[in-house]
């Protein structure tokens, strides 16, 4: 069935087109396609480029959020929203309506709240280890590392993520320095992983009896009803329409997409749609979807 989907995806004429705003991101060739699944028996399959590490981006703000709700818990509520935005990822209007409370924690303004949940009472370094550290347990390898080029890039070019930080602190939804939590954000977006990696590291929120449990069992079920509602931003209706399961997706290309209790699916190529969400990537979600009938409706 993957060998299946991955030879339809190279039958497409169109890839979409790599993140052009993060310089180090816009170099990557459109048409890599990677994709693996982790089985609730232990079995994990792969397709593609599935050894190829690329920059999970707004991937890693599942594993942020987890972190947070271990570490503050219901506490981040008064700070971040829960419900979809219906606006692009970097869109500043909604947080002025809002008077600096993001919508919730996946657009990049309630991300940098949890970013900052983690950095204080810290230094940069220790809160990236608690993330970094995260994801190597729950995909049991410490062959995971962050891209100092990627985050420096995307520090070169941030504007919007920097204005998004500033006007947060405007309205004292920011406990350390602007600088100092987007250092700490953009290092997060900039880890890499292959999708056998991602899968594997999904399988605790699949609730999966495989791999190590990490995440308690109730912040799964939330984090998977955030992914379904504000995974996607603005394409999150669309995605829930052809795929039926939670995902998260990041302007890397990359897709972790959960079907609860039955798989962990990862899924990585870079060209994008215009929600910035990868799309041979949602083509082959759809396509497994409908030949899995692993949709949750
Ligand atoms: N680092 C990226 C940004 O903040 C993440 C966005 C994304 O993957 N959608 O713009």
């Amino acid at each position: 069935m993957l060998r299946d989907i991955h030879d339809e995806i190279f039958r497409q004429d169109d890839w979409g087109t790599p993140a052009q705003y993060i310089p180090e991101l816009a170099n990557v060739p459109s048409n890599r396609f990677a994709m693996s699944v982790c089985l609730a028996n232990g079995e994990c399959l792969n397709v593609g480029a599935a050894d190829d590490p690329f920059s999970i981006q707004s991937v890693s703000k599942v594993f942020s959020l987890a972190a947070t709700l271990g570490r503050i818990g219901d506490q981040l509520w008064s700070r971040v929203g829960r419900e979809p935005s219906g606006t692009s990822f970097d869109s500043v209007v909604l947080l002025e309506r809002e008077k600096g409370r993001p919508r919730n924690p996946f657009v990049n303004a309630g991300a940098i709240v949890t970013t900052d949940v983690l950095l204080s009472g810290r230094q940069p370094k220790q809160a990236l280890a608690e993330i970094l550290g995260l994801v190597r347990t729950l995909a049991e390898t410490d062959d995971i590392h962050i891209n100092e080029r990627v985050a420096a890039s995307e520090k070169s070019t941030g504007a919007r993520n920097k204005a998004l930080a500033h006007y947060l602190q405007s309205h004292g939804n920011l406990e350390n320095a602007p600088d100092l939590t987007l250092g700490t954000y953009f290092h997060q977006c900039a880890i890499e992983m292959t999708t056998r990696q991602l899968a594997l590291a999904g399988r605790s929120l699949a609730r999966l009896a495989t791999g190590p449990n990490v995440i308690s069992p109730r912040h799964a079920r939330r984090i998977n009803a955030l992914m379904m509602t504000c995974g996607h931003y603005d394409g999150s209706g669309e995605f829930a329409y052809q795929v039926g399961l939670p995902g998260k997706s990041g302007v890397g290309g990359g897709i972790l997409v959960i079907a609860p209790k039955v798989a962990s699916i990862a899924i990585w190529s870079p060209g994008l749609n215009h929600y910035g969400n990868s799309h041979a990537g949602t083509r082959a979600a759809a396509m497994l979807a409908r030949a899995t009938g692993w949709s949750v409706f």
